[in-house]
């Protein structure tokens, strides 16, 4: 049973918090038991993830959140259970298999999610802001925000990026795994047949981040190599966040984040701004090299079976979806041991130390990884974290930040940079329009 919004906030106005004499950087064990329990600062919390690839379910399998999960990570019944009052829904689209349709498959993705807000307007509403995701909260229903992931959805249309925004989403990560016309990943920046960009972000990808910052869309780092990253900082003129990246001093994928990053996105933005935000990657890969290992080691073993079944699959006319690629991938990561809980805390503590407290969240990949660290199922599983957290002596506020409030101030800080650039001009001349389209 959920309490009313109401009530939690008397219990925790008035209750002391517990930590509050540690410097907020530096959390230290606590010595006597915390006044609040990780039960009641779960519940007090405005717990916002931003990033689940559940819409792919949707979609291709009219996968509907009132039903089991099945496989899955998230449906109401596990938001409810752990408290989850806002969710980020990717509208990520699989490059190779959407090949010339990039735009319709994101506009698909868009409309899968607004139906399941429209079939349950009693457990989802769609939001578009920080006041919307409060709203949500009073109300008991589960926010559903949208990010694109991967800029290739705009087909180098400035126009399309502005019909997105106007359909509700909120953030865009400029690169999924493959690079595109105006932006490098991290994922191919090393394959020398793919074309990259001079720095990072050609002048087209300059113009994108500029127009995201005037509609008050969201940066979003993930997924982009180092140049890409670092181009973005510079250019964007809010600041910047990561959706779903973990830390690279401690496990070395070259998709998570090295600690001067982390430190550039928490300093990201112009002078009013108070920073981006890392949120972190519960993918068991991302947090755990001894994993990641293992997983790459049967690496070329997977891939044959894999595209064995594949191409058996086709041959018998099946449409091949991603719900089904990845439920092969979940087969070959059962056969690797899942790391501890304490692996993804270990990265959140560390972006808290490295970025400070007030620029780390989660970024949980729900429905779009093939493995979790032990304990982390569902949705439901979220107040293992807080109470993995208050026992390495984060305080409730700390607690607070993470769950959610860092993220909302960086939603605000987004905004706000909109409108300050709205106000400024509605015309500002693109570098692409004096300068001819280069790749
Ligand atoms: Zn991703």
């Amino acid at each position: 049973m959920r309490f009313p919004y109401a009530v939690l906030f008397l219990l925790t106005a008035t209750q002391p918090l517990f930590a509050q004499s540690n410097p907020p950087h530096h959390p230290k064990p606590v010595t006597h038991k915390p006044t609040l329990s990780a039960e009641a600062v779960q519940r007090s919390a405005i717990v916002i993830d931003t990033h689940a690839d559940t819409p792919q379910r949707m979609l291709d399998e009219h996968y509907d959140l009132t039903q089991p999960l099945n496989g899955g990570y998230l449906n109401f019944a596990s938001a409810k259970a752990g408290n989850l009052g806002a969710e980020f829904f990717s509208i990520w689209v699989e490059p190779k298999m959407n090949a010339g349709h990039y735009a319709r498959r994101t506009l698909e993705l868009i409309d899968a999610v607004c139906q399941q807000a429209a079939a349950h307007p009693d457990q989802m509403m769609m939001a578009y802001s920080p006041e919307d995701i409060e709203r949500a909260h009073r109300e008991h229903k589960l926010a559903a925000l949208m990010g694109i992931e991967g800029g290739h959805s705009i087909e180098d249309s400035l126009g399309l990026l502005r019909d997105y925004y106007r359909l509700g989403v909120r953030y865009m990560t400029l690169t999924w795994s493959n690079s595109n016309d105006w932006a490098d990943s991290s994922g191919d920046i090393d394959d020398p047949s793919v074309h990259h960009t001079q720095d990072g972000l050609t002048d087209f990808g300059k113009d994108v981040v500029y127009e995201m910052n005037r509609l008050g869309m969201m940066v979003d780092i993930s997924h982009v190599a180092d140049r890409t990253f670092y181009r973005a900082v510079i250019t964007s003129r809010a600041p910047v966040f990561a959706s779903h990246s973990s830390a690279r001093a401690l496990t070395a994928a070259p998709r998570n984040m090295t600690d001067d990053m982390l430190r550039a996105v928490a300093r990201s933005g112009g002078p009013t701004s108070h920073g981006g935000v890392v949120m972190v990657n519960f993918y068991s890969g991302f947090i755990s090299d001894a994993w990641r290992n293992a997983w790459n080691a049967q690496a070329p073993e997977r891939q044959a079976t894999e595209a064995a079944q594949v191409a058996q699959w086709k041959a018998e006319g099946r449409t091949v979806t991603y719900g089904m690629a990845d439920a092969l991938d979940r087969q070959w990561a059962a056969k690797i041991p899942r790391p501890p809980l304490s692996d993804l805390i270990d990265h959140i503590d560390h972006v808290a130390k490295v970025a400070g407290i007030d620029h780390v969240g989660l970024g949980s990949d729900f429905d779009g990884i093939p493995s979790s660290p032990q304990g982390i199922d569902s949705a439901a599983d979220l107040p293992k974290i807080t109470a993995a957290l208050m026992a390495r002596g984060y305080s409730p506020e700390d607690c607070r930040k993470i769950l959610g409030g860092n993220f909302l101030r960086f939603f605000r800080d987004v905004q706000a940079t909109a409108k300050q650039l709205q106000a400024e001009s509605d015309n500002r001349p693109r570098i692409t329009d004096q300068q001819p389209f280069r790749k």
